[in-house]
């Protein structure tokens, strides 16, 4: 037997019904704010991840799905593709190749899968799902200003809220410009040099390279001695600092709890100033909901202008989990089960689509079972009226409905079937 490969799943009824609930939430939640939805190619060029996310990172070191694509013919070379790990790249690409600063779309938001090559565990998946948004824009646009910043956390705490995840966690921390990083990852190289031999191969290697990826370690010995090393908190240079004092000014202003916390320097290299991430105490040791930062300098990375940037992208398949809403609690059941009698198929299909477009969900039987068959695929399918098609109901122009949690049964004319089932 074949099966769902490892880290893939297959997300079955009525579990999906939690998922439209949540993405119907974000639709909601992210109009109100002006973003407007924008779809991109599962794969890209793997130069956009390399480039846009960082060679260094784990994401693109160790976990991409990346192939070479076959030449069309004997003079081409193959093109190195890759299935996306996040979809930050890809926006910030289509905003070069489109020009999107020209038709004055500065706030996107996507909904879609992303793949890594991840140990598979609970909440850790290979093919998961991301809900993100994008502010982006010309520096003129004021898209550097910390009130984009304040607005994007502003607009997830009542994402939140609204799905009734109210226990959420906000960490807050500035990972600066530029400048005050490559003087933090200075300071960080001559802390490192006596101790990293004592760490494990992947910090060794970081060190090296970059050193501030050392943070993202989650092995268990070498905390320690993380723990002793400089914060980025101490190099902010006079703009860093009063970007994220005024960030916070406006978090305090509008109620949006938060928590300072300097080791928080997220997995990706592109990230400059505010960085975020929301925990949650129920997902256990993957317990980020969602992560997020600004990237001023990704827009020129990639070839861009200068597009200074702020995003988030939120875990699906976490968030869903996080909920304390069931699916059975969302999911809509059938208002009316139409079980026709014999030789009653067509009329009853006629009576089914006159109901739906009253916006009624109906579930259809077959002329082939018998009432008591109808009985038992009404109840199981959860139905709250059955309704009986037979020759005399048809002839009188009206129809049997019962309702299955009571018993009561009336005969009902059939221009006010629609209106007594949803009443
Ligand atoms: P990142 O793009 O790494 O900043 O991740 C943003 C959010 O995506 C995280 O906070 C998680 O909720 C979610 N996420 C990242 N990787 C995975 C994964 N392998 N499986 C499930 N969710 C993930």
């Amino acid at each position: 037997m074949i099966k769902a490969v490892r880290g893939t799943r297959d997300l079955l009824p009525p579990e999906t019904a939690l998922w439209n609930f949540v993405e119907a939430a974000v639709r909601d939640v992210f109009r109100a704010y002006n973003f407007q939805e924008i779809r991109t190619p599962i794969f890209e060029e793997t130069a956009l991840f390399a480039r846009g996310v960082g060679e260094e990172t784990d994401i693109v070191a160790k976990e991409m799905y990346t192939w070479e694509d076959r030449a069309r013919a004997a003079s081409e070379k193959g093109q190195s593709l890759t299935l996306r790990p996040e979809n930050t790249a890809g926006v910030v690409r289509a905003y070069i190749e489109h020009k999107l600063w020209d038709r004055g779309l500065n706030k996107l938001y996507y909904i879609g899968p992303q793949f890594r090559r991840e140990r598979p565990q609970k909440g850790r998946y290979r093919q998961f799902y991301q809900i993100g948004a994008e502010v982006i824009g010309p520096p003129s646009a004021g898209s550097e200003s910390p009130a984009r910043d304040a607005e994007v956390l502003e607009m997830l705490a009542t994402l939140l809220d609204r799905v009734g995840i109210a226990d959420w966690n906000l960490e807050l921390n500035s990972v600066g410009t530029p400048a005050d990083r490559a003087a933090f990852n200075e300071a960080l190289r001559t802390a490192l040099e006596p101790v990293k031999e004592k760490m494990c191969g992947d910090c060794q290697r970081r060190a090296v390279t970059n050193p501030l990826r050392v943070f993202d370690c989650k092995v268990p010995g070498d905390q320690p001695i993380i723990e002793t090393l400089p914060r980025i908190t101490q190099f902010l240079g006079e703009d860093s600092r009063k970007h994220f004092d005024a960030v916070q000014e406006i978090l305090t202003k509008v109620g949006v709890r938060f928590s300072l916390n300097d080791r928080l320097v997220r997995g990706l290299d592109y990230y400059t100033r505010t960085a975020f991430e929301f925990t949650h105490g129920a997902l256990g040791a993957q317990n980020a909901i969602l992560g997020g930062g600004r990237y001023d300098g990704l827009s020129e990375a990639l070839g861009g202008p200068a597009a200074p940037g702020i995003g988030f992208a939120i875990g699906e398949d976490r968030l869903v989990m996080s909920l304390k809403e069931t699916a059975e609690g969302v999911l809509r059941k059938p208002d009316v089960y139409v079980a026709p009698m014999a030789g009653m198929n067509g009329e009853s299909a006629r009576l089914a689509r006159e109901l739906r477009r009253h916006d009624l969900v109906v579930e259809l039987g077959d002329e082939g079972f018998r009432l008591k068959k109808s009985f038992e695929a009404a109840t199981k399918a959860g139905a709250k009226y059955i309704l009986i098609v037979g020759e005399n109901e048809v002839k009188a122009d009206a129809f049997a409905v019962k309702n299955l949690a009571t018993g009561e049964q009336v005969s009902v004319p059939r221009a006010e079937l629609a209106r007594r089932i949803q009443g």
